[in-house]
């Protein structure tokens, strides 16, 4: 991968990296009048009488709030919601950019769950949907439960739940590759925050059964005095203390905790033909050059954009927003984030297009095991994914129109 210098990086963000764009003409006297006062009232009377009228008369249909406090932006940890701007700015140019998704990033200056509740639910009237975004665990739990149960608009945390799909599509493969069964496997979660206690519960959804989570002081056991509720959902009874302990024929791991926490060691541990989820950034918990060294018969991904099969949180979020929007879906369920992983799941395996292929310099990129998810610049995902979500809204019952024809809006999709 090239290597990314300061300088450029500072002189890309100068001026910051999304503005908006006026929509309807306004270059007339008569435009003025329609754009804003008289001819405005017309569409604030109509909504006044059906406030789903806003999804047409407004942007509301199209617009996302991306909203953070800063308090675990990135791998960079607690650095305020200021400095977390261009993180959320870059999310919403990701949203714009592969989904076409309009989004404000929001950044909170207040911090306890009761706080950003009572906010979120102040401004959740501009906005279609809300993609919460690195706000620390435990509290990133309680808030959006609290702001899902109030809200009849979908409310996300990207880094719960990205994750937590994009994982499964891939181990959703791996398990296909391997002919290994959800029920049968092993798997370690190496991390209980946002994103490892998210993915477990998607894991679970899947069929897995036997799932042992670490947090920085160990095994999380039923022993342990020192867990808070959604770490004690997953305390199980092992005398397993340590990592080390846990990984002894593990056929799964995964890790969201910090780097180098995986070992070579540990890694010869594990069952025949592992999957190795090494995510934390920007440095995996292994290497795969590391793991190579012990043994071949891994599945490995990274987070990282130069190593196979990335984890990147852009193959989930943009598509899952487009097509909940579209829909005007009320709440993301936890089917429809289960066919967004079904949907990657599959289009993995289909034919991989040739600018996909361009893109990465490897023409022989075929579905296997160092290509178990499609890459963020198959167009295709938009497709996929949205598509999939939407329908899945209308059979939950938690969307708002009632003529949704599938073809024709992948056709849609398409243009
Ligand atoms: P988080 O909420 O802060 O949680 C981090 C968890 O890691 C905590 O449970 C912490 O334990 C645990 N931990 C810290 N050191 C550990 C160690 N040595 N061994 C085992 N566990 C340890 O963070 P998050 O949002 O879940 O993200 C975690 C990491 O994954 C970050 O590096 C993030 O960038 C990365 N991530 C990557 C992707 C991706 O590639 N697509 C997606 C999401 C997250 P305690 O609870 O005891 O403090
Ligand atoms: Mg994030």
């Amino acid at each position: 991968m090239s290597e990314i210098k300061k300088e450029k990086a500072l002189e890309y963000h100068i001026g910051g990296k999304i503005g908006i764009e006026i929509k309807t003409p306004c270059n007339t006297q008569y435009e003025l009048s329609l754009a804003y006062t008289p001819g405005v009232a017309h569409p604030c009377l109509e909504i006044a009488k059906d406030e789903n009228l806003a999804f047409v008369y407004t942007n509301r249909a199209n617009l996302v709030a991306v909203i953070s406090d800063g308090t675990a932006v990135l791998g960079l940890g607690n650095i305020g919601p200021l400095a977390g701007k261009p993180v959320m700015e870059g999310k919403s140019v990701l949203f714009k950019k592969f989904a076409n998704v309009d989004a404000f990033d929001i950044e909170l200056d207040v911090h306890s769950v009761d706080e950003i509740v009572a906010t979120c639910k102040a401004i959740a009237p501009t906005f279609g949907g809300i993609n919460l975004e690195d706000i620390a665990a435990p509290q990133c739990f309680e808030i959006e439960k609290k702001l899902q149960a109030a809200l009849d608009i979908p409310v996300f945390h990207d880094d719960q739940h990205g994750t937590a799909i994009i994982t499964t599509a891939g181990l959703m493969n791996v398990l296909e590759l391997t002919g290994k069964k959800a029920e049968e496997i092993k798997i370690v979660v190496n991390g209980a925050g946002a994103a490892g206690i998210s993915c477990a519960k998607m894991y679970k959804a899947l069929g897995v059964r036997h799932i042992v989570m670490c947090d920085s002081k160990g095994v999380i056991s039923t022993s342990r005095d020192n867990l808070n509720q959604y770490k004690t959902e997953f305390a199980i009874d092992t005398d397993a203390k340590t990592l080390e302990d846990a990984i002894e024929g593990a056929d799964m791991f995964l890790g969201l905790s910090v780097a180098g926490a995986l070992t070579k060691e540990m890694v010869a541990k594990m069952a025949p033909e592992p999957i190795i989820f090494a995510l934390a950034n920007p440095t995996p918990e292994i290497l795969p050059e590391e793991v190579a060294k012990v043994r071949d018969d891994v599945i490995m991904g990274t987070g990282r954009s130069d190593y196979p099969n990335q984890i990147n949180n852009v193959l989930g979020f943009p598509f899952i927003f487009r097509g909940a929007l579209d829909v005007r879906a009320k709440k993301i369920t936890e089917k429809m984030k289960m066919a967004a992983a079904n949907a990657l799941a599959k289009l993995a395996k289909e034919p991989i297009p040739y600018y996909v292929k361009a893109a990465y310099k490897n023409e022989n990129l075929v579905y296997g095991k160092e290509h178990i998810i499609p890459k963020p610049f198959n167009k295709e995902a938009l497709i996929w994914v949205a598509s999939a979500v939407a329908k899945c809204a209308v059979e939950e019952g938690v969307s708002r129109i009632d003529n949704y024809d599938h073809e024709a809006y992948k056709k849609q999709l398409r243009c």
